[in-house]
């Protein structure tokens, strides 16, 4: 029971890297392919996709840094590991879907790291304690 806020920060941890990596990823990729004679980089709802998922992880990683400076500090409470668990993978579900669909029918296919990414970050709302019981945890302390 002791360890359950290391591992939720972990997760929580984890959330942000993949969706760093997803957002690095599709950055190239959206550089790269042209549609309508064009990269489609340059199309504005593109832009406006990967700004907002430029916001989520910058704010993101601050709070996520915070947590794991607590976790060290040893004063990490469960409340707050459980918002990192569930705020982070719920984003990064809605962060690597949105990748996803920016590589078009690519995204669909498992020899793309996007995919594979979409698929293992389903198990984030469900492992560690799933993201019902986090919101339980979180209520308890309010
Ligand atoms: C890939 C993977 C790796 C895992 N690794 C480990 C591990 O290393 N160590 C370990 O101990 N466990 C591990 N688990 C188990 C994991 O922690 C559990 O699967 C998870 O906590 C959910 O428990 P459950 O599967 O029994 O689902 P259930 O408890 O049966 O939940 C089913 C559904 O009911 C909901 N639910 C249950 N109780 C409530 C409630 N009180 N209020 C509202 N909704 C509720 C859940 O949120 C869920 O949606 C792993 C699971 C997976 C998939």
């Amino acid at each position: 029971m002791s360890d359950l806020p290391y591992e939720r920060t972990i997760i929580g941890m984890s959330a942000l890297a993949t969706m760093e990596g997803a957002y690095q990823a599709t950055l190239d990729y959206v550089r790269d392919r042209k549609a309508f004679g064009k990269p489609i980089a340059e199309f504005q709802n593109t832009k406006f996709k990967l700004a907002e998922i430029a916001t989520q992880i910058k704010v993101g990683r601050a709070f996520i840094d915070r947590c794991v400076e607590d976790l060290v500090a040893g004063k990490l409470d469960t409340a707050t590991a459980s918002m990192a668990k569930l705020w982070g993978s719920e984003t990064q579900g809605r962060v690597v879907d949105e990748c996803l669909q920016l590589f078009g029918g690519y995204g669909f296919m498992s020899e793309y790291m996007v995919a594979r990414m979409y698929a293992d970050s389903r198990v984030q709302r469900i492992y560690g304690g799933t993201n019902e019981i986090m919101k339980e945890v979180i209520s308890r302390a309010l």
